[in-house]
């Protein structure tokens, strides 16, 4: 158990002293004594059992401690919390379901066990179960509306279910009335609802992609940035979208826009930015742009792009003689491997030709991504982080590289 779950549990434990202490003495004042007159020695068995270190059966004592009241309700709250986050979601869920019996609860109380019900479900993987309560939540709660939306939309995303989590993103929006404006609350959590519209539109042009649709597709990007300007994923797919219909030079726009966008996903654009405009015969933009790009945002990606284009340009010498001035400026091991593969190609005997290729390996073996988020490290860019599911915060630590579905 964590120590902050233990805490939790102390902390509760403590409530669970202090309700009874001022149950007691209401009784007292009132010459009555409860009904339950065995609660004060669950208290204590399940303090001693929390004392001696067995923490499960000091929940199970608690809970049987506390009858089920308004007064004692945020308890009950607390423990279904803490079973769910120390993974035991069977108890968590007996714990919630024993409040939504009580009607007898005022039902601002009844939705926020709805809630935590349908956190449990979530934990559980029980989808469905969780997807009807939150549905119902939406309908009876103004005060817990929206945070049931987010978590429906959770449910959505790991079903890939694109439609159903535009429908519920969309709901989110601010509404746009002149009227009545309204706005997200300040400390809603969450990723802005327009970045995840995005990403939403993005996932259904992939699928439109895969089948050749090219107007769909396209149209569902449009929609993407109509969401959110700055989606640089919708433009990458927008270049990728006309270079296969055969559009270069729509490609080679969409593409070169980029940097306006999002310095930082250049290098995710410059493969196909490289092919259109050789299909253009436009190639010698490419170098102009780069550098450009370099100048303004300067990166170690961008520096191994342009190194690269210099290359495949002008030849081995050019490439040599830009890298090293790059590297006086800022020195990178990626940055290095490269120059040592330049001089490898012409230069170097069997052994140095060993000690570039272990050099070479131990670079790629690196992680090139991480999510800014919860740092989540990985070989690939994924538009979804597999950490922390947030959209869109995996960035490039200075390799360019293959882009991984979503
Ligand atoms: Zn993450």
């Amino acid at each position: 158990m964590s120590d902050f779950g233990l805490l939790i549990l102390v902390t509760v434990a403590i409530a669970v002293g202090w309700w009874l202490g001022r149950r007691s003495e209401q009784s007292s004042q009132e010459e009555q004594w409860p009904t339950t007159t065995g609660l004060p020695s669950q208290y204590y068995r399940g303090l001693n059992f929390l004392l001696d270190g067995s923490q499960d059966n000091a929940i199970d004592a608690f809970t049987r401690a506390l009858e089920v009241n308004t007064e004692t309700f945020d308890t009950h709250i607390a423990l279904g919390n803490v079973l769910r986050r120390r993974g035991e979601v069977e108890r968590a869920i007996r714990i919630h379901q024993n409040l939504l019996a009580r009607p007898s609860l005022p039902s601002q109380q009844l939705h926020l066990a709805h809630l935590e019900l349908a956190r449990d479900y979530i934990s559980a993987g029980l989808l469905d179960r969780a997807e009807r309560l939150l549905l119902d939540l939406v309908d009876e709660s103004a005060a817990h509306r929206r945070l049931a939306q987010r978590h429906l939309l959770e449910i959505y995303e790991a079903q890939n279910d694109w439609g159903q989590a535009r429908k519920v993103a969309e709901a989110l929006l601010p509404r746009r009335s002149l009227l009545k404006p309204t706005k997200p609350p300040a400390d809603e959590v969450g990723q802005p609802i327009p970045l995840l519209l995005a990403h939403y539109c993005c996932q259904q042009a992939e699928l439109a992609l895969a089948r050749h649709d090219w107007t769909q597709a396209r149209e569902t990007l449009r929609e993407a940035l109509k969401y959110d300007r700055q989606c640089v994923r919708a433009s990458l797919m927008q270049g990728e979208l006309e270079y296969r219909v055969g559009e270069h030079a729509k490609a080679v726009a969409v593409l070169m826009a980029i940097p306006e966008q999002d310095p930082d996903f250049v290098p995710q654009a410059v493969p196909l930015l490289r092919q259109a405009l050789d299909a253009l015969g436009r190639r010698t933009e490419l170098r102009h742009w780069l550098q450009q790009c370099l100048d303004n945002n300067p990166s170690t990606a961008l520096t191994l792009a342009l190194a690269e284009e210099c290359r495949d340009t002008e030849g081995d010498a050019s490439a040599k003689t830009f890298l090293r001035l790059a590297l006086e400026k800022k020195p990178s091991l990626r940055g290095l491997t490269l120059l040592m593969q330049l001089h490898n190609a012409s230069e170097a005997g069997e052994d140095e030709r060993l000690q570039i290729q272990t050099l070479q390996r131990l670079v790629e073996a690196r992680s090139s991504y991480r999510c800014q988020h919860c740092g989540f490290h990985g070989q690939h860019l994924h538009w979804c982080c597999p950490g922390c599911k947030h959209w869109g915060t995996i960035r490039d630590l200075g390799n360019t590289g293959e882009v991984v579905r979503a």
